[in-house]
């Protein structure tokens, strides 16, 4: 646990209650414009956050360079992945490779708690800001309806420390959100999944040994994930419909190992490795926007949105609406706009931002985790769509942030796909030609 004092007393511009990636970078720009900010964090950094499988894209790399946050810190010993494989079924493969966009060709599945504790550094660095880990916040202080400040815990002591401004970014569970009383919306709990995960050591190698993302889709619902991450680890995933994966009478772990074994294309790659983690995850996670904030407090990152993180678009969020927010608060410090035009012109901002994403993510949890498929579309319009050249093109800019997700696949883009693979197929089979898209026999 540490403290880092640079402020005398105890009153702020700025309290954040959580310091990971929202609360960390929100922090670090506060100071970049010269705001006194506490920055408390209730974990002991480094550690690992509640739940997160570690996929970062360009686009958030670039939020971070604006903020200084060094990529040879946060991303220490962590191999560049350029290329993401998708095995659906039995039926086809298809390998995307990544583009130069925000300055980088390659994304990386880093080690939460490196980055997170990198991200904090960061912060902590700026002059004004004062950052302490190890402390609970268990409450707000109000002067009438305002929120004024915070009361919580460290070492077994109460503290008080008041603020001009609260806020939260405490993660899914938001405590402030619920003392503040902070409304949800666009609330979709109607198509809950459930993820499990470990790191492995070991694993075996995807064809060229060149790091990469494999997924592999059982079309019953849930899929895999093994991307290659810090330390010679392999992050792997299983992600489907909460009631695909069930616990039952089974631990998370006996399930998740069930799962692994059950899928050949998977379990090959496991076969010899070792584990290294506990099996973590979250069971039925949920999909909501909260009101951004009130008089005197605010929310950021996901206290204030959270979604499926089937798309692995969390982090990026976290950290582009701690800037989102902090281009409102400086503006809010500066009097050029008052508290309530800030969360105003916050709240438009982070729409604009994130629902259509946001659309794309739900819809495509409904397509690929709720709505089972027959065999013969495997075999038909799903493969042509996805095996498709300029599909797969918009799909890697979209995941990447390089293409808007409002429109991102026009239908004569989809018709066209489809019409393409379908042309594609007969002249193939009338020239006798394998399948390009294949997957390679099992048998190693
Ligand atoms: C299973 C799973 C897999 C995911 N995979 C990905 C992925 O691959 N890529 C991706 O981009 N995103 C992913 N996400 C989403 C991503 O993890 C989150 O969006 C991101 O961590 C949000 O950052 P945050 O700073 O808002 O909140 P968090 O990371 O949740 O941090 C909140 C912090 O607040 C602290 N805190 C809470 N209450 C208090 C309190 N009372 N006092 C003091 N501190 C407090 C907590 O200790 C915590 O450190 C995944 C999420 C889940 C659940």
């Amino acid at each position: 646990m540490s403290e880092h004092i640079n402020t005398a007393g105890n009153h702020y511009d700025i309290i954040i209650v959580g310091g990971r990636p929202a609360g960390a970078t929100l922090a670090a720009r506060l100071g970049q414009a010269g705001l006194r900010v506490l920055l408390l964090e209730r974990a002991v950094m480094p550690s690992l956050p509640a739940a997160s499988s570690p996929i970062i894209y360009p686009a958030t790399m670039q939020l971070l360079d604006e903020i200084g946050a060094d990529e040879a810190d946060y991303a220490h010993n962590t191999p560049r992945i350029r290329r993401l494989v998708s095995e659906v079924r039995e039926d086809f493969r298809v390998t995307f490779d990544l583009p130069a966009l925000f300055g980088r060709d390659y994304l990386y599945a880093i080690d939460r708690a490196r980055f997170d504790a990198a991200l904090w550094r960061t912060a902590a660095r700026q002059p004004t800001v004062t950052t302490h880990d190890g402390f609970s916040v268990t409450d707000v202080l109000r002067d009438g309806k305002r929120i004024v400040g915070i009361t919580g815990r460290a070492n077994g002591r109460d503290t008080q420390f008041t603020a001009n401004g609260v806020v939260g970014a405490d993660g899914r569970f938001s405590l402030v959100a619920r003392k503040a009383g902070a409304a949800s919306y666009d609330e979709q709990s109607d198509m809950p999944t459930s993820i499990y995960y470990a790191y492995w050591k070991q694993v075996q190698p995807y064809a060229s040994g060149a790091p990469i993302v494999h997924s592999y889709a059982t079309g019953r619902g849930y899929g895999f994930g093994l991307m290659d991450s810090a330390d010679g680890t392999t992050c792997v995933v299983i992600e489907g419909r909460a009631n695909a994966l069930e616990l039952g009478d089974a631990k998370a772990h006996e399930l998740y190992l069930q799962l692994l074994q059950q899928h050949p294309r998977v379990w090959r790659r496991l076969v010899g490795a070792e584990q290294v983690t506990e099996v973590r995850g979250m069971r039925n996670i949920g999909n909501m926007y909260r009101t951004a904030g009130g008089p005197g407090w605010a929310l950021v990152g996901d206290a204030l949105h959270q979604k499926d993180p089937i798309d692995g678009q969390g982090i990026y969020d976290a950290v582009v609406t701690a800037k989102l927010l902090a281009q409102a608060l400086v503006a809010w410090r500066n009097g050029s706009i008052t508290w309530e035009q800030a969360l105003h012109q916050y709240t438009t901002a982070v729409r604009a931002e994130t629902a259509p994403m946001y659309a794309v993510t739900m819809d495509r949890v409904k397509r690929e985790l709720y709505t089972e498929h027959p065999a013969w579309a495997y075999r038909s319009w799903l493969r042509w769509l996805v095996t498709d050249p300029e599909y797969g093109r918009r799909m890697v800019w979209l995941l990447s942030r390089g293409l808007p997700a409002e429109g991102w696949l026009p239908r004569a883009v989809f018709f066209k796909a489809l019409a393409r693979g379908a042309v594609r197929d007969v002249a193939r089979r009338l020239a006798h030609m394998p399948e390009p898209y294949a997957l390679p026999p099992l048998a190693v």
